[in-house]
């Protein structure tokens, strides 16, 4: 499906949504957590790091949009109860869920296979993919509350073809598309949830410059630059689309 970099969202396009952003610190997902509040979501901000979620959330705060939530996790080592207990907070505080981006990432290491170490590949496993679905299924009933749900897992081109000495990363990534297929196809008569991903393409953020350090990060485009499509995606304007692939920006020529 093609991009919508050009879309242009209301002001209010996602007032009254509670929306969750894994990986909400840095990046893409700062960007997003920013943009969904200027946009008029009560946005909970989920990470590792407690000072950069504060950082977002005093930005929130200090541009008047509404009063975010904290929600301190790392997916490395979070355990099903760890999901459950959070299922049950955000159940007590907000009564469901209108949004969650999956956009928390670990690149691993580019490496040959021979030599990639396997307790790396179980961690880039564990927070790219099998945390984000055990998430999913403990914070299914709080989606189920809503009347248009929107949960957006993030996916990258390497995984729709894989590529030389990506290891982890992109078998994770394949994985994050296969089950968000499944999950789509499961929940098709359930109207008012709906599951897609989203490849952002390459955009310029710490994790960029980890796995192309001699680019020229001027080139790319800023996490800010493909909101657009995560807008799109997250609010109103994409109701009846399930099980796409989306992607936030035309690929690079
Ligand atoms: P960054 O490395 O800039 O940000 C990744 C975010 O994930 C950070 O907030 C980081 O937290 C968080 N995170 C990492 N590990 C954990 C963990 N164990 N538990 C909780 N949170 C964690 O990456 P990007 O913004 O570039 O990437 C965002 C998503 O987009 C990822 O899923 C990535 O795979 C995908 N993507 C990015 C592309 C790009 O060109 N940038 C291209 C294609 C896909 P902290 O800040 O505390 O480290």
């Amino acid at each position: 499906m093609s991009c919508k970099i050009d879309y242009q969202p209301t002001a209010n396009l996602l007032e009254n949504r509670v929306v969750l952003v894994t990986g909400a610190g840095d990046g893409i997902g700062r960007a997003a957590a920013l943009s969904y509040a200027r946009h008029g979501a009560t946005v909970i901000l989920l990470g590792r790091t407690i000072s950069k979620l504060e950082s977002v959330y005093d930005e929130i705060e200090a541009a008047g949009g509404p009063q975010p939530a904290i929600f301190p996790l790392n997916f490395e080592g979070a355990t099903l109860k760890d999901f459950h207990d959070m299922a049950e907070t955000l159940d007590r505080e907000f009564g469901r869920l209108d949004g969650l981006l999956h956009n928390a990432g670990l690149l691993g290491r580019i490496t040959p296979f021979e030599q990639y170490n396997p307790e790396l590949w179980e961690q880039v496993m564990q927070v790219n993919i099998n945390g984000p679905i055990w998430m999913t299924q403990a914070l299914l009933p709080l989606l189920q509350q809503s009347k248009d749900a929107s949960v957006i897992f993030t996916s990258s081109s390497v995984g729709r073809k894989g590529r030389a000495y990506w290891g982890a990363y992109s078998v994770s990534k394949f994985a994050t598309e296969g089950f968000a297929e499944v999950l789509a196809d499961e929940l098709e008569n359930q109207a008012n949830i709906r599951i897609n991903t989203l490849n952002p393409g390459a955009t310029r953020t710490q994790m960029r410059r980890s796995a192309f350090p001699g680019e020229d990060a001027s080139t790319l485009r800023t996490p800010e630059e493909i909101m657009p499509t995560y807008l799109w995606l997250m609010g109103p304007d994409s109701a009846g689309v399930s099980g796409q692939r989306i992607d936030a920006q035309p690929p690079r020529v």
